[in-house]
């Protein structure tokens, strides 16, 4: 199962342990190829990206794979224990904050933003030896790959591919060519960087409550505030909102701005980072707290359209975050596996306690899931983008169910990967504690858990009616998927027709709202099982998806009574498959299949 890496190691201590004590000490990840050892990965590229783009980018997964489980996985495990720390003045007394990072960390933003240019591959041709910007089913495998190492930079990356997202989509011809070529350039040393800040004292959720205000003076904008929550803290240019002087109170109110660190003299521009947040993940990132002073900044696209046009921003960070939580969920499988299959207690390796392989589905069925889910999200964004109003609609209510669903299960897949390691795993020189640490923030950034659920229901159910799509999408695949079992697929039909009347209800009726989450969870469970079956399905598949799609129903969407003993006979012959690492085909699953 490990893949040699082709990076030394810096850590000889830890190398030599792992030769020593394989029989004491059960060994982790380091060294794998995340994406060689990624089955389902590798699979599913192929279905969601057309064969030439899979064929010229495979190389590219491969390489990042390789780096992940490698030089990346080691540069994290530093960064994260090394924070970033503020410089409030310089040694004259000039207000001339910065903020210094460790090497570490410079050296993941030269592989993220120099080699793979991950904020431009979506963007402009010349990526990756791309003739054209890459799908956004090849950018999101990538940034899975890349977070399976490294958590805490993928937000600098990831919000300054949405920020450029709104600069070319909303800001005028002049702004545009004034930030554009900065903020694509591959060239570290010279390019812009972006980030986004919203979030104020009086509300994170509650955007409308947002204080700053906009004064435009000689035809020059200025803002003063307090951003309370700013991630990528020392960022080129941040989009945020505000609110001009006159404007309506509450979100109609809000205009979104550009605010340049740097002014077109290069003098600092008028904010401050007035000191950095002691978090408990995403250590390796900087988070602070800005104070605007009268800062200069540009005014993007429709004064009255703020809220909506960050929106979009939101959006795409959201499937960023669902996709961030998928990979941290995949590398706590890899980790689990690796520990099972070698861990030995009472002569045997724990893998063969049953109790332990209960353990291990727990987690890797909310893993599987989300894989799926990213997939078939990312492909719908690609469709939409090349015009379809159908695929717009559906992303509109994939987008909150998996940032709502995926970020949650992070938390107990983290915690149940590191049972598994035992006491090791509370260790922090094991990578657990760190998962354990940067899953948490999964349901609080780009909206809470209770957003994001409300979102699916009062808005992409309620406003967008994008249930129908999402029912029509699904329905097509369970008829097409004609090599699983009929009554397997009435089942499915059955729970998807239940889960939208009930979708349907709450968001029908105010009085449900308390159980929007209940609706979003349900929503996720039923669309993942159907993708994973329909995956299953298709000629040459590795049908061990449709396992995982039967267990979705079983243990996520079903009841157990609690003075029932668990005495699945298919469970135990599905564990068998699951864990033979073999593919193996629909007809060796058929029966499994009710
Ligand atoms: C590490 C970190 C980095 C961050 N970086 C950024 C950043 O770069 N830019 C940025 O703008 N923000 C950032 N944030 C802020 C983050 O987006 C907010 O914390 C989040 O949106 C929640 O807002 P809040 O903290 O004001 O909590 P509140 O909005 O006060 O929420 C408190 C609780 O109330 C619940 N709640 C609120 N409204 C409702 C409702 N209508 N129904 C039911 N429940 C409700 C919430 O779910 C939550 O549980 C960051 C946060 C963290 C932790």
């Amino acid at each position: 199962m490990h893949a040699p890496s082709s990076h030394k190691s810096p850590d000889k201590t830890q190398a030599q342990d792992r030769k020593r004590g394989p029989d004491h000490i059960a060994p982790d990840c380091a060294g794998q190829n995340f994406y060689a050892v990624d089955r389902g990965l590798r699979d599913l590229l192929r279905l969601y990206l057309e064969p030439d783009d899979f064929q010229r980018l495979e190389p590219h997964f491969n390489r990042l794979g390789d780096l992940a489980g490698g030089r990346l996985d080691e540069l994290a495990r530093v960064a994260d224990k090394h924070p970033p720390v503020l410089n409030a003045r310089d040694r004259l007394g000039r207000d001339e904050d910065w903020i210094d990072y460790h090497s570490s960390y410079r050296e993941m933003e030269a592989i993220a933003f120099g080699d793979f240019q991950f904020h431009a591959m979506s963007h402009r041709a010349g990526t990756l030896g791309m003739d054209r910007p890459l799908p956004a089913v090849a950018k999101y495998a990538l940034q899975y790959l890349f977070v399976q190492a490294e958590f805490g930079l993928m937000c600098p990356i990831s919000v300054t591919d949405t920020s450029i997202h709104l600069i070319r989509k909303f800001a005028s011809a002049e702004l545009k060519e004034y930030l554009l070529p900065k903020m694509l350039s591959g060239d570290l040393a010279t390019m812009w960087k972006g980030t986004q800040f919203m979030t104020e004292r009086a509300g994170g959720s509650d955007v409308g409550a947002i204080e700053t205000v906009a004064r435009c003076e000689d035809g020059v904008w200025r803002l003063s505030g307090d951003k309370w929550f700013c991630s990528h803290a020392d960022a080129d240019v941040a989009l945020l909102l505000a609110r001009p002087e006159g404007a309506p109170a509450g979100t109609s109110g809000l205009a979104l701005f550009a605010l340049p660190r740097r002014l077109k003299d290069g003098r600092r521009n008028a904010y401050r980072i007035v000191r950095l947040k002691d978090k408990l993940g995403t250590r390796s990132m900087a988070s602070g707290e800005i104070l605007l002073e009268g800062a200069v900044a540009y005014l993007v696209g429709d004064a009255g359209r703020g809220l909506k046009q960050m929106m979009e921003q939101v959006n795409l960070s959201r499937l960023s975050h669902g996709v961030r939580a998928a990979a941290m969920m995949r590398r706590c499988v890899n980790e689990a596996m690796v520990c099972a299959r070698s861990r030995v207690a009472f002569g045997k390796a724990i893998i063969q306690y049953p109790l332990l392989r209960r353990q291990l589905l727990k987690i890797a069925v909310p893993s599987e899931q989300s894989l799926s889910m990213f997939l078939f999200t990312a492909s719908t964004m690609d469709r939409a983008n090349a015009g379809s109003k159908e695929a717009e609609s559906l992303l509109r209510i994939l987008t909150p169910l998996l940032k709502f669903r995926a970020c949650r299960d992070n938390i107990p897949v983290a915690t149940g990967a590191m049972e598994v390691r035992g006491g090791n795993g509370y260790i922090e020189e094991w990578v657990h504690a760190r998962l354990i640490r940067d899953a948490h923030v999964g349901v609080l950034w780009e909206g809470t858990s209770n957003i994001n659920a409300l979102d699916v229901v009062t808005r992409a159910i309620g406003k967008s009616r994008a249930q129908r799509t999402l029912r029509e999408a699904l329905a097509r695949r369970i008829d097409e998927a004609t090599p699983i079992p009929s009554a397997f697929r009435d089942r499915l039909r059955l729970r998807l027709e239940r889960t939208l009347a009930f979708a349907e209800r709450v968001a029908a009726e105010p009085a449900l709202e308390a159980s929007a989450r209940q609706v979003a969870s349900a929503l996720y469970h039923v669309s993942s099982a159907i993708l994973m079956m329909s995956e299953s399905a298709r000629p040459g598949a590795d049908a061990r998806r449709a396992l995982y799609a039967r267990l979705v129903l079983e243990h996520r969407m079903g009841t157990q009574d609690p003075l029932d003993p668990i005495t699945c006979d298919w469970e135990r012959d599905a564990e068998k498959i699951l864990f033979s690492e073999t593919p193996v085909a629909i007809t060796d699953v058929a029966g499994l299949l009710s």
